[in-house]
């Protein structure tokens, strides 16, 4: 038995991880070009959205973004997760540009950051570091719960992966997804104190926020590829 052990574990490392409760470079990779493909699908969605109480352009920066997302991580060799969050994150920073340019590009930029090369991640890593993306976020932006931002759909999905005490991570990213469209819907009682829409304030009652859209999102698209290939026998 402890001889089993020591070769699962020795080919784990070998390969960064490759057990359902850890996802290694590649998959992160993967999981990271899945959503960036589907956001790019959004366009026109959350840009309506946008249109509402903000200038409707947010379809367009998410949309370019997550194309130079798509572009530079095919083109890419990560090396570990930290590449792989790198490499998104200055892709978000350098095509989407304005105020949500910096905040997306933050919110990938400021997670896995770290010098310690991270070749594999658990659930509490990775609730640990949508944690430290929460924090830099609400640092650039100044933005807190109930101001009708992005910040709205990702605090509460930083709290249900942390709130996680299981180690799968499609189940995980399900909740997250959840909390996440939960705090959408939330923002259309906020009246805007940050950003292009706070110019409307109490006019913005009633109306979803662009961000947060965005953010429940990506969560969804993480869970929906984490649910496909978590399950299937490569794992
Ligand atoms: P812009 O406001 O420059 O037109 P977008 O339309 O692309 O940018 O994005 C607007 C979204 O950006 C908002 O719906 C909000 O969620 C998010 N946002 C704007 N400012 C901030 C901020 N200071 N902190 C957090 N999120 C913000
Ligand atoms: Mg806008």
């Amino acid at each position: 038995l402890p001889m089993l052990h020591t070769i699962k574990s020795s080919r784990d490392f070998a390969d960064g991880g490759n057990s359902m409760d850890c996802l290694n470079t590649q998959q992160m990779k993967e999981m990271v070009l899945y959503v960036a493909q589907h956001m790019i699908e959004n366009r026109d969605f959350l840009s309506e959205i946008d249109r509402k109480i903000g200038d409707g352009d947010h379809g367009i920066g998410i949309s370019n973004g997550f194309e130079a997302v798509c572009k530079n991580l095919r083109q890419s060799r990560p090396a570990s997760i930290n590449d792989v969050f790198r490499i998104a994150g200055m892709s978000l920073l350098n095509s989407m540009g304005g105020a949500s340019g910096v905040i997306f590009g933050v919110m990938f930029l400021s997670a896995y950051k770290q010098k310690e090369v991270i070749l594999c991640t658990d659930v509490e890593t990775f609730g640990r570091e949508m944690g430290n993306s929460l924090d830099a976020v609400k640092l650039k932006g100044k933005a807190n719960l109930g101001d009708k931002t992005m910040v709205d759909a990702f605090e509460p999905a930083v709290e249900a992966i942390r709130g996680c005490t299981g180690n799968d991570f499609a189940i995980t990213l399900k909740e997250a997804a959840d909390a996440a469209y939960e705090g959408v819907q939330n923002t259309k009682k906020y009246a805007a104190s940050v950003g292009r829409a706070k110019f409307l304030n109490q006019r913005s009652v009633g109306f979803q926020d662009a961000g947060a859209t965005s953010v429940w999102l990506i969560f969804k698209y993480m869970h929906e590829w984490a649910e496909g290939r978590m399950h299937d026998h490569a794992f």
